[in-house]
């Protein structure tokens, strides 16, 4: 009896990985949270599965769901929202599975915070722009650990993607103005990938006034960043003729880069080309 932990993915039920569905679809357990995870996604649970939200659940009774499951000697597909290694609260569920003796294994899933951005149509990280992603958010009730408050997170001026926030948008106005200035680019996109899916677009300055008129209070994404807006951009070093890696040669019309072929470097695109370099 194993226990998958699977990311059901933002809410385009296409978005579900194969891995993903193939397992809702044969396990005879499907335990989901709650209304975030779409209907459709469910519907291809075998039609005898037990299919339950967890919504109303505590962790004691999900971990008695899970139990029983195992005592029938049924696998369990546990679906959360997005990807479930972030901000899933799946760590205390597998803590517990664990000191059970229960096996569990994970399935990715997408991510909001890259529904979001394939939403805007934009790349999160640019070259000499920002090459660095804070998956954060502010400090609500749940108090941020020290040195990650948003003030100093800030202070790198990489791009952001801000969870659960969308109802602080007031403390990050006020913890990221100082660093990255009242005229950084934030866009806040609620229920990405949804058919419902709404683009709040604005600055550090003006996005709260503009979230509020919209009526936007939960299910967002917040990105921020000069990368959302920027077009003067530099172009990677991948796809310059100059520019030798494993995958090509340079072109002999311009000068290698420094470094020549040993020095592969990637900006992101291409297979394993120069990780690490
Ligand atoms: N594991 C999830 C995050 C769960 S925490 C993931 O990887 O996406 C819940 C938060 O995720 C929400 O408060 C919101 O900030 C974000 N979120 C989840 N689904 C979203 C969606 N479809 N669009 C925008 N934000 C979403």
């Amino acid at each position: 009896m194993r226990v998958f932990i699977i990311g059901a993915g933002p809410g385009d039920p296409k978005l579900l990985t194969l891995r993903g569905h193939e397992l809702i679809s044969t396990c005879p357990v499907v335990l989901y949270t709650g209304s975030l995870v779409p209907k459709e996604v469910l519907a291809a649970a075998r039609p005898d599965a037990k299919v339950l939200d967890s919504a109303g659940m505590t962790l004691d009774e999900i971990i008695d769901v899970i139990v029983a499951a195992r005592d029938a000697g049924h696998d369990v597909a546990r679906v959360h929202t997005g990807d479930p290694v972030l901000f899933g609260s799946t760590a205390e569920q597998m803590r517990r599975l664990e000191e059970l003796g229960v096996e569990v294994e994970i399935v990715p899933g997408v991510s909001s915070f890259t529904a979001a951005a394939a939403a805007l149509g934009k790349e999160l990280t640019l070259p000499e722009l920002s090459q660095t992603v804070i998956l954060t958010r502010a400090e609500g009730r749940t108090p941020m650990p020290e040195g990650e408050d948003l003030a100093s997170l800030g202070q790198h001026k990489a791009t952001l993607a801000l969870f659960l926030s969308v109802n602080l948008l007031h403390e990050v106005q006020r913890q990221l103005i100082p660093s990255y200035g009242e005229d950084c680019p934030v866009v806040v996109v609620h229920k990405a990938s949804w058919p419902d899916q709404q683009i709040v677009r604005g600055t550090l300055a003006d996005i709260r006034e503009k979230v509020k008129a919209a009526g936007i209070k939960s299910q967002s994404m917040i990105l921020v960043g000069r990368v959302l807006t920027s077009t003067d951009f530099a172009n990677s070093r991948l796809y310059d003729p100059s520019f030798a890696h494993r995958f090509r040669k340079a072109r002999p019309a311009s000068a290698a880069a420094p470094g020549g072929e040993a020095s592969a470097l990637c900006s992101g695109g291409a297979a394993s080309a120069g990780e690490g370099a």
